[in-house]
């Protein structure tokens, strides 16, 4: 029996260090501050941001820490423990989209210097350039959001150094001023990164608050906070990261949403969400592939509706915890089988923690790799633990990584 491996999350003063420590012995001096910002798991609501549906992300206790320093000129210096040692050395008046003769090339970069390039874009530059380093425990890859953690710590840092009075602070954030930062790392990840992602990770990053989970209606991204305090009803949220990725998730990624294109074209409605009625959908469809598509996208905004308002109820509790697991299961199977986003290694892992007595597991994130999610009573959270690391053992794969996940608090510069 092999032991189980957690990814546990550094404290925020372990970060801060980290990120401080290697900013003074790279650039040689003191950084003005350390900021960070979480990676985020989305509860429910999968491959419906992009068809205007609601999803449920809560941000998590790992983060991204950017220690940072302005600078006079306009150039920007980049460090980063986790990729290289060497630093980066980019200009913010060069600098330019994917595709074009500014473009970067070293990808990690791009999320960093991408968002000042943003910024300098919605009207709030020239901003100054800046030093940098960066230090996270955000799972790299591993559908955590990891590349919205580097560009939502950066912005919230670039709020502060360059005063554009947008973030608030972590205890009492600004909304709507965060929705501007939200559009500028969005930007720096579509437009700089080149990756073609729609703003889940980025709000959830900025917008979420410790203990709550954020209802986000992907129509217009307006967002309300719902309580999620697992702890108090002895529930806790345990992620498994399978750490498989799959070369096909990039192409069909854009292939379910062209596909979801299209038959919301066929069946003359703006996005998918406004699809009333499924039956009547799938029989104009005709095509079996299409109807699927469309079956997962409106069965799965109506399950992350129904999640919701669990949640609006009450603490997840008797019979509101066994409904909120079934939703999750069928959320799952929904994404195997219509959507066919799944793979092998989330398939195991997540029959593996429904058999171990967890009361719902489903894939989260893309799909094709990254990691599961399993809503597990506290003290069981070790045995479905057990049954995913051992079912990955029999099979002879690498062994998954474990998280647990408390609702945690979003992008500013902690005390
Ligand atoms: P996810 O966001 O789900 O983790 P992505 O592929 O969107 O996966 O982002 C992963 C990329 O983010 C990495 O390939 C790397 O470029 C960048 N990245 C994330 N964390 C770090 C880090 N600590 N140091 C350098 N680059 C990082
Ligand atoms: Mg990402």
């Amino acid at each position: 029996m092999t032991a189980l491996v957690w990814a546990d999350a550094a404290t925020p003063e372990e970060g801060a260090e980290q990120a401080a420590a290697l900013f003074r012995e790279t650039f040689d001096y003191e950084p003005r501050g350390v900021w960070s910002a979480p990676g985020r798991v989305n509860i429910i609501g999968e491959h419906v941001d992009y068809n205007g549906g609601p999803c449920l992300p809560i941000a998590l206790p790992h983060r991204a820490f950017v220690a940072l320093s302005p600078r006079a000129d306009r150039m920007v210096r980049l460090v980063s423990t986790q990729t290289r040692a060497a630093v980066d050395v980019l200009d913010l008046d060069t600098l330019g989209p994917k595709g074009t003769p500014g473009e970067v090339t070293n990808h990690w970069t791009a999320y960093l210097a991408g968002v000042a390039w943003a910024l300098d874009r919605a009207g709030y530059g020239p901003l100054r350039g800046f030093d940098a380093a960066l230090w996270s425990c955000v799972p790299l890859g591993a559908g955590l959001s990891s590349s919205a953690a580097l560009e939502c710590a950066t912005a919230v840092a670039l709020d502060e150094v360059c005063s554009l009075g947008l973030a608030g602070t972590v205890e009492a954030p600004d909304d709507e001023g965060r929705k501007v930062l939200v559009e500028a790392a969005q930007a720096a990840e579509n437009q700089i990164a080149g990756a073609n992602t729609g703003g889940l990770d980025q709000t959830a990053s900025l917008r979420c608050r410790e203990g709550h989970a954020l209802a986000l209606d992907c129509r217009d991204m307006s967002t309300r906070q719902v309580p999620f305090d697992l702890g108090a009803v002895g529930l806790e949220l345990l992620v498994i990261d399978t750490r498989a990725k799959h070369s096909l998730a990039d192409g069909q990624y854009g292939s379910r949403r062209a596909d979801c294109e299209e038959s919301a074209r066929i069946l003359g409605v703006d996005q998918l969400v406004d699809v009333e009625d499924v039956d009547e959908a799938s029989a104009a469809l005709g095509g079996e592939r299409l109807a699927a598509r469309t079956r997962h996208v409106v069965s799965e905004i109506a399950r992350t509706r129904a999640f919701i308002e669990l949640l609006d109820e009450g603490p997840l509790e008797g019979v509101r915890v066994a409904v909120a697991g079934a939703l999750m299961n069928d959320s799952h199977d929904s994404l195997r089988d219509d959507y066919e986003v799944s793979c092998e290694e989330l398939d195991v892992a997540v029959e593996a923690a429904r058999a171990a007595g967890a009361y719902g597991a489903r894939m989260t994130g893309g799909g094709f790799g990254g990691s599961a999610i399993a809503l597990v009573s506290a003290d069981a959270v070790l045995g479905v633990a057990r049954a995913v690391a051992d079912a990955y053992e029999a099979r002879g794969w690498q062994a998954p990584h474990f998280i647990r996940a408390l609702p945690g608090a979003p992008a500013g510069r902690l005390s």
